[in-house]
């Protein structure tokens, strides 16, 4: 499968190129060239096969013709090591939970993916080790640093901004070492991205160092995220294929990569009837379906924090889906805005009314489909983290304890390893040089 950018300058990319680059050299996003259709005999008996027997065929539709058949299925089953399950939550809302997974958020589908995929391609190509920068504000490092944590030939470096992660974020990205570097930048999450965006425009570095990023645009993490839907569709079919017959999906958004996998997934012919878009206060998505105007503007602060994002990267992926199409895209999707004031009543309401603990983006979630269903709809909300990686405001807002499971508690008691490093570019380079 070939990819082309959805800036249309640039077409015929293989999925390698498409990896390792991450962006396409005239800015935009790659986009595979066709999306396949599943046969209507996968569908029928999609409530038969397990989460990686049809991640499989899923996967085999998109990187078949560019990976092995045994090493794309070794790359597929050691990803999703962990179960998506769907919960019920009362009458006729369901919670996907996402955040079984090693940093207990949906990221690790996709940061694990692409980081298994880079390997499988560095090995074939018998090359050197490649080494993967990251700049994160939190959530990406500790995904993309797990995902590729032990992964041979590869070295990953995490920049992050000293004093402005939470502590459990911190832990699970600068506690790891092995071929996990963190580095703790006297500076904010826009120096660290700075520094990184510098690295990989100098040439001494890219030549040196054989650098990649592992950046949420890249399609070897955003595509695999696909799988999950399928999932969903498959366990509530087995609960009830009318229910199944009815579905809406909604996804609580920030960069609209995960909406965008899902509307990959409808296009392979899962039958969603439709999806909702869930937006904290930026909410520029919602004023383009409302207005047919995209007007980004700068992210406020929020405590569904993930989704603070004023400027969503794979809106790119979504016109482009749609041809450019308002009318098709609002066909499609419609969506939700909630401020901290009514995700935090979400939170509560859901609490009181089912015993069930959302975190704050799962919040946006829920209360979406609480808004938005019609009648015999039937709703699945994405459950995008574990509500204990928000623990202090999710107990601020409800007085309850929040159980931290075992494998977030790990992390915690690790060591910090960070380097410290000066928010200077040149030091960076300097040090990277050194280190590698
Ligand atoms: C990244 C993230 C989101 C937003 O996902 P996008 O694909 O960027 O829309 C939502 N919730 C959590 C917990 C996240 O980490």
């Amino acid at each position: 499968m070939l990819y082309y950018s959805t800036n249309r300058q640039i077409t015929g990319v293989p999925l390698e190129e498409a990896v390792v680059k991450g962006l396409a050299d005239d800015r935009g996003l790659f986009m595979p060239e066709h999306i396949p259709v599943l046969p209507a005999e996968f569908f029928d008996r999609i409530d038969t096969l397990s989460f990686q027997e049809m991640a499989r065929t899923v996967a085999e539709a998109f990187f078949g013709e560019d990976v092995e058949a045994d090493a794309l299925r070794h790359i597929v089953d050691d990803t999703l090591a962990f179960d998506v399950p769907l919960v019920h939550i009362h009458n006729n809302i369901y919670s996907l939970e996402l955040y079984h997974g090693p940093t207990l958020a949906f990221k690790d589908v996709g940061a694990r993916f692409m980081s298994r995929l880079l390997a499988y391609f560095i090995r074939r190509r018998g090359q050197r080790q490649v080494n993967v920068l990251v700049a994160t504000s939190g959530d990406t490092g500790s995904a993309v640093a797990n995902g590729f944590l032990g992964v041979e030939g590869i070295h990953v470096y995490v920049l992050y901004p000293k004093g402005l992660v939470s502590p459990i974020q911190e832990c699970q990205f600068a506690t790891l070492g092995r071929n996990i570097t963190a580095i703790e930048v006297d500076g904010t999450f826009d120096d660290c991205q700075r520094m990184v965006k510098a690295a990989f425009l100098d040439p001494e570095l890219a030549h040196r160092l054989c650098l990649t990023s592992a950046n949420s645009i890249n399609v070897a993490r955003f595509l695999p995220q696909s799988f999950y839907y399928f999932h969903a569709y498959a366990q509530l079919k087995r609960i009830s294929s009318a229910q199944a017959a009815n579905l809406v999906v909604c996804v609580p958004s920030g960069n609209f990569g995960n909406l965008t996998a899902g509307l990959f997934a409808r296009r392979m012919g899962l039958p969603v009837k439709r999806f909702i878009a869930a937006n904290n206060r930026n909410d520029v998505f919602l004023e383009y379906l409302r207005t047919g105007t995209y007007r980004p503007r700068p992210s406020v602060a929020t405590i569904a924090n993930a989704m603070d994002v004023g400027d969503p990267s794979n809106f790119a992926r979504i016109l482009d889906l749609y041809d450019r199409s308002h009318a098709a895209i609002c066909a499609d999707i419609s969506g939700a805005r909630y401020t901290d004031e009514q995700i935090a009543a979400a939170i509560r309401a859901c609490l009181d009314a089912t015993g069930y603990q959302l975190d704050p983006h799962g919040a946006c979630g829920y209360q979406a489909l609480v808004d938005g269903l019609a009648p015999g709809e039937t709703g699945i909300f994405l459950e995008t983290a574990h509500p204990a990686k928000f623990r202090d405001t999710v107990e601020r807002i409800t007085g309850c304890p929040v159980p931290v499971p075992p494998r977030l508690q790990a992390f915690m008691q690790g060591t910090k390893q960070s380097v410290p490093l000066q928010n200077d570019f040149e030091a960076l380079k300097r040090y990277l040089l050194e280190a590698s």
